[in-house]
């Protein structure tokens, strides 16, 4: 099929589940993110070598979120190796919500479940290596570029310090891992790090080509550098399926089939395997903290082009 006909099949499908929106709500937990437009609905689908198709408002950015875990997870395991990191969090989904601090308590040994959610992802950013905050959030930016070649992509101060003044969950989270020995170090340097990982300035553009490189085993079409090592990239693409949507992850496997990781600020990015990379925006979320308009997209784009893996 022509690029043009791809390109308003996109728009016609976007179009079609743009009434979702309305379904959903707006996250307003962290204050800056309840300015969001309930209404706004963008896709970019990226196939490397620079072809793109996108519909919507594509200039729109947005923070990584939740996003943001799957790449803090790639640099933890580059930099301490899988089994010091799976020494202190587990691999397996939970029915919880992201959010949950049940299972600390309950679970033992008393580490986190897995790295995508939470207690799991604070975790692993405690695994980061740098000298001090700022190095350790120039490492992830400095990933997040070479897999995208944009180097400006930074972080909203706004959005990490609202998150910051109002982490009294996440807070909570690491106070018991670091009384459980899971982490270790400053709690707060901790939080002001995760923050500013989890507003990571994004558009759904640079959102595709993150999902294009997870996608295509670790390696950037444009400058062919192997930027994520393939068998790391193996183990983010199944924390992508089996966790990637929250306590949502089991339906969406079904339903949508796509490896994917959504964010609170509405950001869902797709790669499916050696194909393509998929960036979506769309602020009003289920009840669950996925984009609404967004999950009936990526339903609606893996029936029409027969995406699902399973
Ligand atoms: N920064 C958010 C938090 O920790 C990320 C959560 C998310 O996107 N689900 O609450």
């Amino acid at each position: 099929m022509a690029e043009c006909t791809y390109q308003k099949t996109l728009s016609e499908l976007v179009d079609e589940v743009k009434k979702y929106t309305k379904f959903g709500r707006v996250a307003d937990y962290i204050p800056v993110l309840g300015e969001a437009d309930p209404n706004a609905l963008s896709v970019a689908i990226y196939k490397g070598k620079g072809s793109c198709i996108a519909a919507g408002c594509i200039e729109e950015k947005f923070t990584l979120q939740s996003i943001s875990k799957v790449l803090a997870l790639a640099l933890a395991i580059m930099d301490r190796g899988e089994e010091y990191v799976f020494s202190r969090v587990g691999m397996e989904p939970t029915g919880d919500p992201f959010n949950s601090i049940a299972k600390l308590e309950s679970n033992s040994p008393s580490k986190p479940l897995n790295p995508m959610i939470n207690a799991g992802a604070l975790a692993v950013t405690n695994m980061i290596i740098g000298k001090n905050t700022n190095e350790k959030l120039e490492r992830i930016l400095a990933l997040i570029h070479e897999m995208t070649s944009n180097t400006d992509i930074g972080y909203c101060n706004r959005v990490a310090h609202s998150e910051f003044e109002t982490a009294f969950l996440n807070r909570s989270l690491c106070y018991f891992m670091k009384q459980h020995k899971v982490i270790e170090g400053d709690i707060e340097e901790l939080l002001e790090l995760y923050t500013k990982q989890c507003a990571i300035l994004v558009n759904c553009h640079d959102l595709s080509k993150i999902g294009y490189v997870i996608a295509n085993e670790g390696r950037n079409p444009q400058t062919r550098k192997q930027v994520i090592p393939q068998h790391i990239v193996r183990i983010v693409n199944t924390f992508m399926v089996t966790c990637g949507m929250y306590n949502s992850s089991g339906e969406f496997a079904i339903r949508v089939g796509i490896p994917a990781k959504s964010g609170v600020s509405g950001g869902i990015m797709g790669a499916v395997p050696h194909g393509i990379g998929i960036g979506i925006y769309g602020p009003a979320l289920d009840e669950r903290g996925n984009s609404y308009a967004g999950m009936k997209l990526l339903e609606s784009l893996s029936i029409k082009y027969d995406l699902s893996i399973f």
